[in-house]
């Protein structure tokens, strides 16, 4: 019988899931619903109560049972004060104190954390990145982002806000990400980029097959770009290539900068296996000192869709095992 348990929340935009963990980490309870984003904050937090609550019945446990509770938030956040200050795809969502919030409706201390790097902590204590005690996340998607851990600590910088790798700066000049900055690997790797630049070729009357596959399957996305690619159209191959490079020059900054033992990289890009991933390497091995690349192991994250809740979780019990919480 287990005297603490912890609770993990992964408040995503369009999925809440909940897990609960015993002392050892092992989960114990699982709820997962959707968010119902349009039912706004009041509602949307209704529904992250009711699920925990959900979660803690099932791991057959009480609520005063939970010593700590780990949210995995969509960034921005202030993780110091526990507050989600505007959430891209959380509509109306502006400086919301979760933490306190959820502290006095399930009367358990709550910490927030942003959702990337909740998902490289994940890695690190549970999944790909196990046994690493240098080693960064990356996902790469619609967005890319990351999570640094050095020491087998997430490094969090000044204010929190460190390990943002899809910010990185790949290129001088160039498209902007949709916090507005040139050229970062948002900008130019991640499948939103993918399907910007699909959509601006297939404008000019090229990319047919990638624009018949879409028509069929709205909206363009990057994994019509992959499937035409796959079928022969050469331009769609192209683009893939570009962005797997792009990733590589990313890649080759953080070996140069940390020297980890491991990049754990995930996201739905990485489903595009070598024809991304191949040119990622090269350009990686390409533009990083030696010994720093032989030091790297390049790995596929292991976690998926429960990396940001069981990342909560970790959160949660290294605060409670350092005594701040
Ligand atoms: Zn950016």
């Amino acid at each position: 019988m287990t005297d603490h348990i912890y609770a993990g929340i992964d408040l995503g935009g369009t999925k809440i899931l909940v897990l609960i963990a015993d002392d050892n980490g092992k989960v114990i309870g699982d709820t997962r619903i959707p968010t119902e984003a349009a039912l706004g904050v009041d509602g949307v937090i209704n529904r992250i109560v009711e699920a925990t609550k959900d979660a803690v019945q099932e791991a057959g446990v009480e609520l005063p049972a939970v010593r700590a509770i780990g949210v995995s938030a969509p960034g921005p956040i202030d993780t110091v004060k526990g507050i989600i200050t505007d959430p891209p795809n959380l509509h109306g969502w502006h400086n919301v104190p979760l933490a306190r919030i959820l502290q006095e409706r399930l009367d358990a201390p709550a910490i927030l954390e942003n959702d990337a790097n909740c998902q490289g902590l994940a890695e690190h204590e549970y999944g790909a990145g196990r046994g690493f005690r240098h080693m960064v996340f990356v996902t790469a998607s619609t967005g890319i982002g990351g999570g640094i851990i050095i020491d087998n600590e997430l490094y969090v910088g000044a204010s929190g806000a460190a390990g943002e790798i899809g910010h990185l700066v790949v290129a001088s000049e160039g498209p902007t990400c949709g916090a507005g900055h040139i050229g970062c690997l948002e900008a130019m790797a991640s499948g939103t980029a993918i399907a910007r630049d699909a959509a601006a070729l297939i404008a000019q009357g090229q990319l047919v097959r990638t624009a018949r596959i879409a028509e069929h399957n709205p909206p363009l996305d990057a994994a019509d770009v992959f499937r035409a690619s796959q079928e022969g159209e050469t331009e769609a191959g192209a683009l893939i290539t570009r962005a797997g490079r792009y990733l590589g020059t990313g890649l080759a900054s953080i070996i140069n900068a940390f020297n980890p033992q491991a990049i754990i990289i995930g996201g739905g890009l990485i489903n595009m296996g070598d024809a991304i991933m191949a040119p990622a390497i090269e350009v990686a091995r390409d533009r990083s000192f030696g010994q720093s690349f032989n030091d790297v192991q390049i790995i596929e994250s292991e976690l998926g869709d429960r990396a940001g809740a069981l990342g909560a979780i970790a959160v949660a019990r290294k605060k409670v095992a350092a005594g701040a919480m």
